[in-house]
């Protein structure tokens, strides 16, 4: 029989990896938590006219990186998540969360895109994702970034390679004047565009500033620039928006091609990039995009918002070599026979009643194999019950790591209850 295996560019995440995810998460719920932001959590299948009226029916996740399918049963078009924000603000329209009020949310979780599988670029991956509805600005702008920017402290990458471009794409009016000058700009060189841009002259010329290929990237270095279009109040958003940033200490660039691969986006807009990643730069991005919730169907709500990508800021951790630590057991409980093993079933559940990690030994086997699971296991310490233990109930205790310091590795015969505070003295 041929082997089944995960789809391409769908990775299993294993132990070995896996504690790394857990600790990150924890480390994001913490400083999401200490910002006063609250968890939403939405389907990962939507209707696909969600996506294409919000996303943008002339952007690559649209026109090729959707997972679309008919619903067998009754004929509707769905669609994977391909991101978060359009799920959250569809929930917000639906439950009427922002009338008289407005709210800090965030989401955590996978999305799905039709990409080439490469370094960084999957088609499922996972974004924890910010979204602030019923903000004007450009306060709350700031603070995302200035959040950010503390994550990456957080996590001790920091000062390594990370950097923030910051833009603004002003209004609709201001964007529309510019379109007609981008146009001419880039008809004028149609010929040396690459196809995809050349197509998004007429569709998106916006987008064509976005561009990855490199030929066109040089070409459109030299465009009309959005940032000579903005309006006084836009420009005045930005300049705001700045002087948050300055009054953080958060140095930035503003790179005026910066135009996101969405077109919901309004005014502010930013992406943090790093080196360590090849054409993958970018780890987060994000902007104000207050056009959204009109767009599928609701009323007014000026919002903005950003999305990290989790494997990409492991990565950028990998690079750096930051040492993520692993929770092992306190405890591997083995013990000598069935006897032992029923009196070990009761140790075991005292030392977790007192809050040690423990794994108790299934299985049966040699004590010597048992011991050599233990040890495999990341245990701190072995617990061994054999007959003398059950006769005068009490357990040995053996530490397995030298790390233990001033403990000796040799087994000592203790009390349960001297045992656990053995263990929590030698700092578990
Ligand atoms: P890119 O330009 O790299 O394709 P994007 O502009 O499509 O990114 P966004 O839609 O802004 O990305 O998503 C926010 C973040 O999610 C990105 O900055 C990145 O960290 C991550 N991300 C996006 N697509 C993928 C993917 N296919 N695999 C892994 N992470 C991704
Ligand atoms: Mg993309």
């Amino acid at each position: 029989m041929s082997r089944i295996q995960a789809i391409r560019g769908m990775n299993d995440i294993l132990p070995e990896e896996s504690y790394q995810w857990e600790w990150i998460e924890s480390v994001i719920r913490d400083w999401l938590a200490m910002f006063g932001y609250q968890n939403i959590r939405t389907p990962i299948l939507e209707n696909t006219d969600l996506f294409v009226r919000s996303i943008g029916s002339t952007t690559d996740i649209v026109e090729k990186e959707m997972y679309t399918f008919i619903d067998a049963l009754n004929g509707d078009s769905l669609t994977l998540r391909p991101e978060g924000t359009a799920s959250v603000v569809r929930a917000a329209i639906e439950h009427n969360m922002t009338y008289g009020k407005s709210r800090r949310l965030y989401y955590c979780g996978p999305m799905f895109r039709h990409e080439r599988p490469q370094k960084g670029r999957f088609r499922q991956f996972y974004q924890v994702g910010v979204e602030a509805l019923g903000f004007e600005g450009p306060d709350i702008d700031a603070e995302h970034v200035m959040m950010v920017s503390e994550l990456w402290s957080k996590l001790g990458i920091s000062a390594k390679g990370v950097r923030l471009e910051v833009n603004s794409l002003g209004s609709k009016d201001d964007r529309k004047k510019y379109r007609e000058f981008l146009v001419s700009f880039l008809k004028e060189r149609e010929e040396s565009l690459d196809e995809d841009s050349r197509r998004r002259i007429n569709t998106n010329p916006l987008r064509v500033l976005d561009t990855k290929n490199p030929h066109t990237k040089e070409i459109v270095s030299s465009a009309p620039k959005l940032l000579d279009f903005l309006s006084n109040e836009s420009i005045d958003k930005m300049e705001q928006f700045k002087q948050f940033l300055d009054r953080s200490g958060i140095t930035y660039t503003v790179n005026p091609n910066l135009v996101r691969g969405l077109d919901y986006y309004n005014d502010v807009v930013y992406e943090w990039k790093t080196d360590f990643l090849g054409a993958q730069s970018t780890i987060c991005a994000g902007g104000r995009y207050n056009s959204l919730a009109e767009q599928i169907g609701g009323k007014l709500i000026p919002a903005c918002g950003f999305a990290l990508g989790l494997e990409r800021v492991l990565a950028v951790l990998s690079s750096c070599e930051i040492e993520i630590s692993r929770e092992n057991p306190d405890v591997y409980l083995v013990s000598s026979d069935k006897t032992a093993q029923l009196y070990a079933w009761d140790i075991a559940k005292i030392l977790r009643d007192n809050g040690l990690k423990v794994v108790l030994h299934c299985g049966g086997g040699a004590l010597k194999s048992q011991m050599k699971k233990a040890d495999n296991s990341g245990a701190k310490f072995a617990v061994i019950i054999g007959d003398d233990e059950v006769a005068k109930k009490t357990i040995s205790l053996k530490s397995l790591r030298a790390s233990n310091g001033k403990f000796a590795t040799q087994q000592q015969e203790l009390s349960v209850y001297d045992a656990v505070e053995r263990i929590c003295e030698a700092g578990v």
